[in-house]
């Protein structure tokens, strides 16, 4: 397993990247709006993993609500890549986490994603992904 990428929540992606990428130097490589996540998303590469920045696209987005609770953006999520999202889920689901989806369901770049409950893992909101190879 690898860390895919870290979500970070942002009110717009376009004043982000001033930072993410004009000041730190990463590269915006793809751009993609999930609409069954409400999300516009960006994918910055560094190192083997990703900066994923996110930006609500209606109000009633799951990092719209994110943002409106804390009071800024900031990470959201981490994720973690699986070969096998499927026996993953079945291993978190026999040890007793509690998973926000039980079966996988399709993200950004056509990748299966399933995301686990942070009271499961100490406060933190993590995301499997296993890409999509071809
Ligand atoms: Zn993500």
């Amino acid at each position: 397993m690898k860390i895919n990428h870290l979500g970070i929540a942002t009110k717009e992606i376009a004043e982000a990247l001033r930072f993410w990428e004009d000041a730190l130097g990463l590269e915006n490589v793809h751009t993609e709006t999930v609409e069954e996540q409400k999300v516009r998303v960006a994918m910055l590469p560094l190192g083997e993993s990703r900066v994923e920045l996110l930006e609500p696209t209606s109000e009633d987005s799951p990092i719209a609500k994110f943002i409106e609770k804390r009071g800024s953006g900031g990470i959201h999520h981490v994720a973690v890549e699986t070969d096998d999202i499927v026996a993953s889920l079945a291993k978190l689901k026999a040890a007793g986490a509690r998973l926000i989806d039980e079966t996988p369901r399709i993200g950004a770049e056509g990748c299966l994603v399933a995301f686990v409950h942070p009271a499961a893992t100490g406060g933190v909101l993590l995301e499997l992904v296993q890409e999509n190879k071809h």
